[in-house]
């Protein structure tokens, strides 16, 4: 355990604005082996938005929706659960738990056991290395770093300025990831990861009549086509109505009202939809993108304009304020908006802080090259939905776009006896993209039950740029999932030696 320290205190090494995961471990990595001080300065929880409001409520109502579904499809187990849907209750207790009820308490704990101070309230750069913090009784304090500043302040759900819908307090996601009871009816506007695991986990709670609307003709844009495609299908067969290719425009709520967090708010909304089709429902849940929370953190005080995405270099240091002292990391600087790939920023980011004071250049520490440069090539994400969809790199489409010259090979992910083993009815895809340049992947992406845990063997082999054939030497076990990097190679060496037909 670190020495106690003292938050009253004014001057610091290194204040991190915003205590989320990637604040945290900024402040950990900036101070554990160089004897530097560093302070959290947070508004509302320590842990952040994936703690308490997003990441981890929303896997958690995912997971036992997930179970009961390959329940259903397992001989053996199927007869045992029958017709009998989710115990509703159960999992919003189990959200609740997982959330620690909304306390930050263990987190504090560890940060002070850390030796990280903590400072409870709402930040302002007021100039060079300054912050102004109004705490919760008013009242404000102004901090000094001596040596950075790191802005951890995130991001908030980007409510559209549809006519009514503002008016309407539809659910954003703080709502459907804190959902206390269940609506009827239901529309979801968006077709991206935060639309797509919220349908699938009302629909798994029980919400009757559930509408997804999206503007585009494809879920999961971003993706593989294959990879929306298998989602789509999947929700439809879940009895999710798609509206795919429409807009809403306008939101008629007439006795909508605050009734708190997960609550519904108000009485039934009708949306009119661009080809006059209306939908009446009882909530409506906005999933369409997230705004950087930057527009009162005092940007100009330091030359920058307000509000935007932080643009940083390579080590996490923001463009366009000299003296190398102000950093940015997580969703406020727009790279990449995953809570990994924030702590992953953290960690170069408090590496090279520590680096700097005590006269180190940007190089040392744990890596060998303090850069995100590396990591952002290949950034993994998984969308918890049915099935999963993991991804690592770029996409086929992303690769051309960049100028690559890439093949592709891919697979049947319920071809395997892995996937056959873990449940009936089993459905999902994998694509490897291959830079034919160096023979090395440039991205992969797995659809399918239980594929989370196959992708981090992507991201290692897209990372290390691990030649193709090295990966005839990497033996996946038999008989799991992992098998597809073997199935996916014999195609490949098929359709090099026989031709793309084969
Ligand atoms: C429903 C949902 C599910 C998601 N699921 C996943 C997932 O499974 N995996 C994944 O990797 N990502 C997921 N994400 C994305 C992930 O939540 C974000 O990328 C991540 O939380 C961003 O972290 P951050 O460090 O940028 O800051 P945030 O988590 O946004 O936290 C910022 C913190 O800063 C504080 N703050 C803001 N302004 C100030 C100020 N001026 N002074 C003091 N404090 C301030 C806030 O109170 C907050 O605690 C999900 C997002 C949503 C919406």
């Amino acid at each position: 355990m670190a020495a106690a320290v003292d938050p009253e205190r004014s001057e610091w090494d290194v204040i991190v604005l915003g205590g989320a995961a990637a604040g945290e471990n900024a402040a950990q990595y900036a101070a554990q082996f160089s004897g530097l001080e560093s302070v959290i300065v947070e508004a509302e929880l320590v842990g952040g938005e994936c703690s308490y409001w997003a990441c981890m409520p929303s896997k958690g109502l995912l997971r036992p929706v997930e179970v009961l579904n390959t329940a259903r499809h397992l001989p053996g187990v199927a007869a045992l659960v029958g017709d009998n849907g989710i115990d509703v209750d159960a999992v919003l207790d189990r959200r609740d738990a997982i959330v620690n009820n909304l306390s930050d308490d263990s987190q504090v704990k560890w940060a002070l056991d850390t030796g990280i101070g903590v400072v409870r309230g709402y930040g302002r750069l007021t100039g060079e290395r300054t912050v102004a913090v109004t705490k919760p009784d008013g009242s404000v304090r102004t901090i000094t770093a001596r040596h950075a500043v790191v802005v951890d302040t995130g991001s908030r759900a980007s409510v559209p300025d549809i006519p009514g819908l503002r008016a309407a307090h539809p659910w954003i996601s703080r709502d459907v990831t804190h959902l206390r009871e269940v609506p009827r009816r239901v529309a979801v506007l968006g077709g991206g990861v935060v639309a797509c695991e919220a349908a699938t986990w009302l629909r798994g709670l029980g919400v009757e009549e559930l509408s997804l609307v999206h503007r585009g003709s494809a879920l999961l844009a971003k993706q593989e086509p294959f990879a929306g495609e298998l989602v789509a299908a999947e929700l439809g067969k879940s009895g999710v109505d798609l509206l795919l290719g429409r807009k809403v425009v306008a939101v008629r709520r007439e006795k909508a009202a605050e009734t708190g967090v997960g609550r519904v708010h108000g009485g039934p909304a009708t949306l009119t939809l661009d080809d006059g089709t209306e939908l009446t429902v009882d909530e409506i849940v906005v999933a369409l993108g997230r705004v950087p929370a930057s527009d009162d953190i005092g940007l100009p005080a330091v030359g920058l304009p307000d509000g935007g995405y932080l643009d940083v270099d390579d080590q996490q240091r923001v463009k366009g304020v000299p003296g190398e002292w102000l950093y940015a990391i997580g969703d406020v600087c727009g790279r990449a908006l995953l809570t990994h790939m924030g702590k992953y920023q953290a960690r170069i980011a408090g590496e090279v802080i520590a680096s700097r004071a005590n006269g180190g250049g940007a190089s040392g520490g744990f890596a060998a090259e303090l850069s995100t440069a590396q990591g952002h090539r290949a950034v993994p994400q998984v969308t918890f939905t049915d099935p999963e969809v993991a991804s690592v790199g770029l996409t086929e489409h992303g690769a051309r776009e960049a100028g690559i010259d890439v093949e592709t090979v891919e697979y049947d992910m319920a071809a395997l006896a892995g996937t056959y083993l873990l449940r009936e009815e089993y459905t999902g895809r994998a694509k490897l993209v291959i830079d034919r340049a160096s023979d090395t992947l440039v991205g992969a992406t797995f659809v399918g039950s239980g594929v989370a845990d196959l992708l981090h063997s992507a991201t290692v082999a897209v990372v290390g740029r691990v030649p193709v054939a090295a990966l005839w030497h990497a033996v996946p076990s038999y008989p799991t999932p992992s098998e597809i990097w073997l199935r996916l190679l014999e195609t490949l060496n098929r359709q090099r030696r026989l031709g793309a037909d084969a």
